[in-house]
């Protein structure tokens, strides 16, 4: 009985071993194979819409990728039947694929792992709740082909409840104006990339929010273009109203690993210098007033409060000189997206 448990762990050892060794030989996927068009559908308890989704899908590319696309399923650890509805999809036509994970990662990672396993030369992503409108896949592509890597869908005429419609206002406002993107909806299901885009993205927690910001600061080139929005027919939204608070620290977090990820001291020593600056003047008016013998500094609280905003800034300077010390460190370790080489 013994013998045979431990013959039985080796057999499994030697295939899993087999298949590793299958994996390295297969090329790594360039964009560049015969796949014109990967659709990736993240999806979390879903199974009421998978199947007219995947319909309208179907109609769409058939009619522009002919038999040169596949649909990638990340099925985010549902518990309803959504894997089973995908089972049926992938039985009628093999150019449907599921991920399946054991447990709910969030819509971030099961974007990432679609990513990683779609080899068609352009990526289109959007969600699985009929909200977002497969038709629109060609107008994207095409925007693609005037120049651009990413191409994200602007809901234009947006059919949510106000109550998502107006914070979400404001955060790509202010997304806008911290990023520099001049972008209307940065947070659209639907969106167009080239395969290189996708390669490069590293999207994880809630980034999925960011990646036109992410694109952007890594050097390509982003875009939109309005698209239909229709309201969500089945099931109810995955995200509450904490969305807002997380996503802008999920903000933070994108420019310091962005935009300053290489010169740290710039973002946290500009916001160390203006504050310990600012307590500096404070500080300076009341020595004024007591060199011209007007006060008393026992009965000014103002002298505690320039006191804090100096030391509160020059933290932030060595904050800043930390990051500067770990980028220095990391250098040999710097990415950067380069677009030729002759
Ligand atoms: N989703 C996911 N994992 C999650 C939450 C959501 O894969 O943990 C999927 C969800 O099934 C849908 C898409 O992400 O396909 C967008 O979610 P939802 O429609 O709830 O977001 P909203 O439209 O309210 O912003
Ligand atoms: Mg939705």
């Amino acid at each position: 009985m013994k013998e045979n448990a431990k013959s039985k762990l080796s057999e499994n050892y030697r295939e899993a071993k087999h298949r590793a060794s299958q994996q390295k030989l297969q090329p790594k996927s360039s964009g560049s194979g015969d796949i014109l068009i990967s659709v990736v559908v993240p999806l979390y308890n879903e199974e009421q819409s998978i199947k007219e989704l995947a319909n309208s899908i179907e109609s769409v590319l058939n009619r522009i990728a002919k038999n040169r696309y596949e649909v990638i399923f990340v099925d985010d650890g549902s518990t309803d039947a959504s894997l089973e509805k995908i089972k049926e999809l992938h039985n009628k036509n093999q150019r449907f694929h599921c991920i399946s994970f054991r447990r709910n990662y969030g819509k971030s990672s099961a974007l990432q792992v679609g990513f990683a396993a779609a080899k068609g030369k352009y990526v289109i992503t959007m969600d699985a709740d009929l909200q977002d409108d497969p038709e629109e896949i060609p107008n994207l592509i095409k925007k693609l082909n005037e120049g651009y890597d990413l191409v994200s869908g602007w809901k234009k005429k947006r059919n949510d409840p106000i109550t998502k419609i107006l914070p979400s206002k404001l955060f790509n406002l202010v997304t806008s104006i911290v990023s520099g993107i001049r972008l209307h909806d940065f947070n659209c299901g639907l969106k167009a990339y080239r395969n290189v885009v996708v390669r490069r993205l590293k999207v994880y927690g809630e980034m999925h929010r960011y990646i036109p910001v992410l694109a952007y600061w890594d050097g390509f080139r982003v875009t939109e273009v309005p698209v239909r929005h229709h309201p969500r027919k089945y099931g109810k939204t995955k995200f509450g109203a904490g969305r807002f608070v997380k996503g802008f620290l999920d903000l933070l977090t994108v420019m310091i690993t962005t935009r300053f990820m290489q010169r740290p001291l710039h973002f946290f020593g500009f916001i160390g210098v203006l504050i310990s600056f600012f307590g500096f003047a404070v500080n300076l008016y009341l020595f004024i007033e007591w060199l011209l013998g007007k006060t008393y500094l026992t009965n000014r609280p103002l002298l505690l409060f320039g006191i804090t905003l100096i030391i509160f800034g020059a933290q932030l300077i060595s904050i800043g000189l930390l990051g500067e010390m770990n980028i220095k460190s990391l250098a040999e370790r710097i990415n950067y997206n380069i677009r030729e080489k002759f």
